[in-house]
């Protein structure tokens, strides 16, 4: 994957102390290759290469004390910049309510499920939507609405299969507008590829409600296929901005690189899982760390802060500022982590953590495996806790016996923390927007 490339690619880097012309160019030879490979559009792979560039053998990169870092970091810079780091990407339902958003995209990509997180997140932010079935051609594309609206406790549309779409729209706008819903959520048909029946249909809607968003939906999985299916829909239809779903699987990162430029517009929301929760504001610079294998801290922070007492997660805040990332911190993490569900998604957000997901893998479920890590923590003394470095062979025997764990355990936790530890310092050290000022903004 990705993330697994750029490591190698920049180990190579990091391991020369200084580094000429010809090291920086080779490393980018390497980024571009490993961009390509994972089907970032060609045109985009030469910008972006051009841009690095510039800007490495530019500056006084090569004089600097980590001229390494210096080129990852600008890397990391510009794959933000790709992704729009810096625009505003967030919905603007500043309208006259009930205020239309649409979702459009193929089948499969994720609109229905999409349909009720944004309704979930909306209700969270107290607005009042409804949901509104425009997909009339499969009976259970309805229901499936239904089941999603149930689930979240938000009404959902009542109409029938065979329906005339854009009757069924005008009809929720005028009963949004009787019933006080103040955002309609429009739930469209897919098809299985690009059909100009559909699309006739989608500009029928569009036409008739001028939805102030229209948000194409958009499987990450699908790679290339779906930026070119993005470009499509674009022109056709002047889409507002991207949903990418599925990013919680393997393939991420192509697509969210060349979606905002080949189309001009922001990838808006992620979809991070099945669950109806699982729906995140896009942060490219994030994202960019994400795919750099830095981990999301920031998302994960964030995520703690919407399910947790939000005193809790100022405390582990506060504790995180004043102690730095140690044992304790990153067992009270685990223990919120634990309150929020969905490990897997959650543990690829902790720097390092990717890896350790991969030697689990097979091995035991991760909650059994939190379980046991939280016993080895919690064997530890307070001040073993706050440096691991004094941890030696009695004191690994004492854990492991007290958690009733083997001395392996013990070192390969101690071995996976230290390595998270470590990115989480270099994070740090990347200038002002490190770790640091990066949670007190
Ligand atoms: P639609 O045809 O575009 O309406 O797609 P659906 O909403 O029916 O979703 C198709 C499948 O993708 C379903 O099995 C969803 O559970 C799944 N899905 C949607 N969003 C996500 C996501 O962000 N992550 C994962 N893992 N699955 C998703
Ligand atoms: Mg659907």
């Amino acid at each position: 994957n990705l993330t697994e490339k750029f490591d190698t690619v920049f180990k190579k880097l990091r391991g020369r102390g200084r580094l000429s012309e010809e090291n920086i160019k080779d490393a980018l030879r390497e980024v571009r290759l490993v961009l390509l490979e994972a089907d970032v559009n060609f045109r985009v792979v030469k910008d972006f290469i051009a841009a690095v560039r510039d800007r490495a053998l530019g500056q006084d990169v090569l004089k600097s004390l980590t001229p390494a870092q210096q080129v990852i970091k600008i890397v990391r810079e510009e794959l933000a910049r790709l992704m729009g780091e810096g625009e505003a990407n967030a919905l603007d339902l500043a309208a006259r309510p009930p205020v239309p958003v649409m979702l459009c995209g193929l089948q499969g990509a994720g609109k229905t499920t999409t349909c009720g997180k944004l309704a979930l997140s909306l209700r969270r932010q107290k607005r009042n939507p409804l949901l509104v079935p425009a997909d009339i051609y499969r009976p259970a594309a309805i229901e499936q609405l239904k089941t999603v609206g149930r689930q979240i406790n938000v009404e959902v549309f009542d109409s029938q299969p065979g329906q005339d779409p854009v009757k069924i729209c005008e009809a929720a706008r005028a009963y949004a507008e009787l019933n006080g819903f103040d955002t309609l959520i429009l739930d469209t048909a897919g098809r299985l590829h690009i059909d100009s029946e559909l699309m006739q249909e989608l500009v029928r809607i569009r036409d008739s409600l001028e939805p102030r968003e229209i948000l194409f939906v958009a499987d990450a999985m699908t790679g290339q296929d779906a930026v070119n299916v993005a470009e499509s829909f674009n022109q056709v239809l002047d889409i507002s901005g991207v949903i990418l779903t599925k990013l919680d699987g393997d393939a991420r990162g192509g697509a969210a690189l060349s979606i905002r430029a080949v189309t001009g517009k922001p990838i808006k929301l992620v979809g991070m899982g099945e669950k109806l929760d699982a729906l995140e504001v896009f942060h490219p610079d994030r994202m960019a760390q994400r795919i750099l294998g830095m981990g999301d801290v920031l998302s994960l922070i964030e995520k703690a802060q919407s399910v947790v007492e939000t005193e809790d997660a100022a405390r582990m805040e506060a504790q995180l500022r004043k102690d730095g990332f140690t044992l304790e911190t990153f067992r009270d993490q685990l223990q919120m982590i634990k309150k929020m569900g969905s490990m897997e998604g959650l543990l690829k957000m902790i720097p390092g953590a990717g890896k350790a997901m991969k030697q689990m893998k097979g091995m035991q479920p991760p909650d059994q495996e939190m379980k046991k890590i939280e016993a080895i923590i919690n064997s530890m003394t307070r001040r073993e806790r706050h440096d691991h470095r004094i941890l030696n062979g009695s004191r690994r025997q004492r854990i492991a016996r007290g958690s009733g764990t083997t001395v392996q355990d013990v070192n390969q936790l101690i071995k996976r923390f230290s390595e998270a530890q470590k990115m989480m310092k270099k994070m740090q050290k990347m200038g002002p927007k490190g770790l640091k000022g990066m949670m007190r903004g």
